[in-house]
């Protein structure tokens, strides 16, 4: 599937005014799950309690977690998961749309849910790894104005900013030998 497609996947009515987090955030990854769930039987993939079990953890969270993350939340939890399971999953999941894959830093990957109208943008910290997400609608709909006037139909909207947090810059004070 295309980058593209994968957008199109819709979540359905998902009531968001309800107020109950914990509610709203299960609904999401119960329809999240039958969607996947679909995508495997339509792609003749078996449909495992590991793969489920990566699901819900990715769903159960706002974090941004990488391969090691989710190997080590499944440890906790006592699940054996293979390194190449979450491999194959996590590209599998951003394969269908579900999950969104993003390089933050230099080699980095990260992964984190899709939600309805989660669009945002990353600011990363080279001294912390400290990721802060941020949204601006003006800055968007500038970023819109822009593609339209290059004819350019824009699918899908990421800004990285790297630099120092708070944190970071304290870091690189009392390290820095000037
Ligand atoms: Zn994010």
């Amino acid at each position: 599937m295309t980058p593209q497609a994968s957008r199109h996947i819709m979540y359905g009515d998902i009531e968001n005014e309800s107020g109950l987090e914990g509610v709203i955030m299960s609904k999401l990854a119960q329809r999240a799950q039958k969607l996947f769930i679909q995508h495997l039987r339509e792609n003749n993939l078996k449909v495992t309690q590991e793969r489920l079990a990566l699901l819900d953890e990715i769903f159960a969270t706002s974090d941004h977690l990488d391969a090691d993350d989710l190997l080590a939340r499944m440890k906790v939890k006592k699940r054996k998961v293979s390194r190449a399971t979450v491999y194959r999953t996590l590209d599998l999941l951003v394969q269908c749309g579900l999950v969104r894959k993003s390089r933050l830093g230099r080699e980095h990957y990260f992964y984190e849910k899709m939600e309805p109208g989660g669009g945002h943008h990353h600011m990363v910290c080279m001294a912390t790894g400290k990721i802060i997400e941020f949204w601006d609608a003006d800055l968007d709909e500038r970023l819109r104005h822009i593609c339209h006037d290059h004819k350019f139909r824009p699918s899908f909207i990421s800004i990285q900013i790297q630099g120092l947090s708070e944190e970071g810059q304290k870091v690189e004070q009392e390290t820095s030998f000037f």
